[in-house]
């Protein structure tokens, strides 16, 4: 069996792939997590890793403590997050942090020879071109927890490139479907995180209600398939069952569904290429008569054109709009900025900052910080 190490550990995906990891069996060598302590060591405990990072360095003391009497090393800060990245016997790494910070240990851990479980949409929105370079280096796989990737990745394992017409990502629509822009004005925080059918962590669920999350996704798909931006439709399924499709060059259609839970990509992506029974229950179809589908809108979603635009003129702009994003989600999510502002801000972040500067790892955050800069300066 393949060994794990997971950075990200105590959010969402890393809750869940740990659960699977222990019912599964599946050996689990290091953990990584930003601050929560308690539920680290808890993991570190049960799972018996070798060695565990928290990233807030000032919590490493407290971390120690409570795996005193453990031979489990502690490490904390970026130096920690990528020797669990990278270090060690695992043959694979789950990587779900969010946001930018999952850049760096991806890079390093495709350095090192192990495959990628990604469930971090920065490391590819931002860093596709240095990611995917690298991972054909070294022959490491790239293996998609995102639902609708994994979709896609399973639609088309064993097909010739050259037979596929498109890639059709589904969306959700999020908990404001329906509404016009100037309906989304006023929507409160808990609106705004209350999602119909996916339960995932803050930032996540803040993106798919401005369909952000959908063109980060987009970006995704097009580093991950090498795909042309052109080439991926987007369709709203409100029922989230139909996880994805691609359309072939004779129009057939192949599509991967489910019910909607993530435990089925991050199962597969740990256990890949072999498949194994899961605890999430099976789809009964007769449990959904009817499953729907609808062009996006565009107006009242700003963001998702946001980030195809960006993807077409290429180089720093997903990094510029994907960093733009997270400061302005964050301004929401703290009430510095109503819901409505956020493709505002991202839109003036990518017309007001100079991106033309090369293509490099150190822009890449150098770009970041200047869009979230950017944003601060302008609530
Ligand atoms: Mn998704």
């Amino acid at each position: 069996m393949k060994k794990v190490a997971i950075i990200g550990s105590t959010g969402s995906i890393g809750t869940q792939a740990v659960s699977i990891c222990l019912e599964k069996g599946i050996p689990v060598t290091a953990l990584a997590t930003g601050n929560n302590i308690s539920m680290l060591a808890k993991q570190a405990k049960i799972l018996s890793v070798k060695k565990v990072c928290i990233y807030n360095t000032e919590l490493k003391a407290d971390l120690e403590a409570l795996l005193s009497g453990t031979n489990i090393e502690v490490l904390s800060g970026e130096e920690g997050l990528l020797s669990v990245a990278a270090d060690g016997e695992h043959d694979i790494l789950l990587n779900s942090v969010v946001g930018m910070v999952g850049l760096k240990p991806t890079l390093a851990a495709i350095e090192a020879g192990k495959d990628i479980a990604l469930a971090n949409k920065e490391t590819l929105v931002a860093g596709g071109k240095l990611v995917m370079t690298a991972a054909e280096e070294k022959g490491v796989k790239i293996l998609p927890v995102d639902s609708e990737h994994s979709a896609i990745f399973q639609c088309l394992e064993g097909r010739k490139k050259e037979d596929v017409n498109k890639i059709i990502l589904t969306a959700s629509g999020g908990p404001f479907f329906g509404k016009t822009f100037e309906e989304l004005e006023n929507v409160t925080v808990e609106n705004a995180l209350n999602h119909p059918n996916w339960s995932m962590g803050n930032k996540i669920t803040i993106d798919s209600a401005t369909l952000m999350n959908k063109g980060l996704e987009v970006i995704e798909a097009a580093w991950l398939f090498n795909m042309d931006v052109s080439k991926i439709d987007i369709v709203v399924h409100r029922e989230s069952i139909v996880h994805s499709m691609i359309e072939l060059s004779d129009h057939a259609v192949i599509a991967e569904l489910g019910v909607p839970d993530m435990r089925i990509p991050i199962q597969l992506a740990l256990t890949y290429p072999d498949r194994e029974n899961c605890s999430v229950k099976p789809l009964s179809f007769s449990d959904y008569p009817s499953l729907t589908f609808y062009k996006p809108d565009r107006e009242s979603f700003p963001c998702l054109d946001i980030c195809i635009n960006a993807m077409k003129k290429g180089g720093l702009y997903p990094a510029l709009v994907n960093g733009a994003n997270e400061e302005a989600v964050a301004s929401f999510l703290s009430g510095k900025c109503k819901f409505t502002d956020i493709p505002k801000l991202i839109t003036a972040a990518a017309e007001s900052l100079n991106v033309n500067i090369p293509y490099t790892l150190d822009n890449i955050y150098y770009i970041t910080e200047e869009a979230k800069r950017f944003v601060r300066e302008n609530l």
